[in-house]
């Protein structure tokens, strides 16, 4: 009974550790087949499968959330009502290649420079007339005014950045035409709960 338990507990590992290897080999592909914008326009994935991360997302922290720490509230220091993006890791661990929800275009990207969301990455999609913003990344895969579809592997999870340990955090606002944020005032820098679009719910509030 022992060795059949061993040997399942076995063929797990492995299969584990391949499909790690495939999709990681299959991001670095992609990653470099972005450089030929042809490519990444004729590139797309089954959207739920490919839903942030392979395998989709676990959340850690929601959107709104009023954190508190030692008994104080963590974010109004930073002058918000309350945690203003959605905190998410991979559902299945050690897959840390983040796919775009949905077309756009990458607004930009930026490097660690000492600000609170460490490599970060924004993207317009004026089909809905929303930005969406990923933060604490490890590394950017795509650049500024480059078009991307639903399930470009556009970076990895990291933990630049003012972080409590590796995770996206993802902010989702609302725009106007020209894609410049709406609402910057509503306590959460222009945010509206991430959910709302991740999930194809109505994001009109
Ligand atoms: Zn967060």
């Amino acid at each position: 009974m022992n060795t059949i338990r061993q040997f399942i507990m076995k063929f797990k590992k492995y299969l584990n550790h391949f499909l790690r290897m495939l999709v990681t080999s299959l991001s670095t592909i992609i990653c470099e087949e972005q450089k030929s914008k042809e490519s990444s326009k004729s590139f797309d994935y089954p959207h739920l499968i490919f839903k942030l991360f392979f395998g989709g997302y676990r959340i850690t922290q929601l959107f709104g959330n009023k954190l508190r720490i030692n008994g104080k509230e963590y974010y109004p220091q930073f002058g918000l009502k309350g945690h203003e993006g959605l905190d998410v890791v991979p559902k299945i661990k050690g897959y840390k290649a983040i796919y775009t929800p949905a077309d756009g275009i990458v607004l930009m990207t930026r490097v660690s420079d000492g600000r609170a969301y460490g490599h970060m990455i924004r993207l317009w999609h004026p089909q809905y007339n929303l930005i969406t913003e990923y933060c604490h990344l490890d590394k950017i895969c795509v650049a500024a005014k480059e078009p991307v579809r639903k399930g470009t592997h556009i970076g990895t999870m990291g933990n630049t950045g003012s972080t409590f340990g590796t995770h996206l955090h993802m902010n989702v606002i609302k725009t106007n035409d020209k894609g410049e944020k709406l609402n910057k005032k509503n306590g959460y820098l222009g945010g509206i709960d991430p959910l709302l679009f991740l999930e194809g719910r109505d994001y009109q509030i």
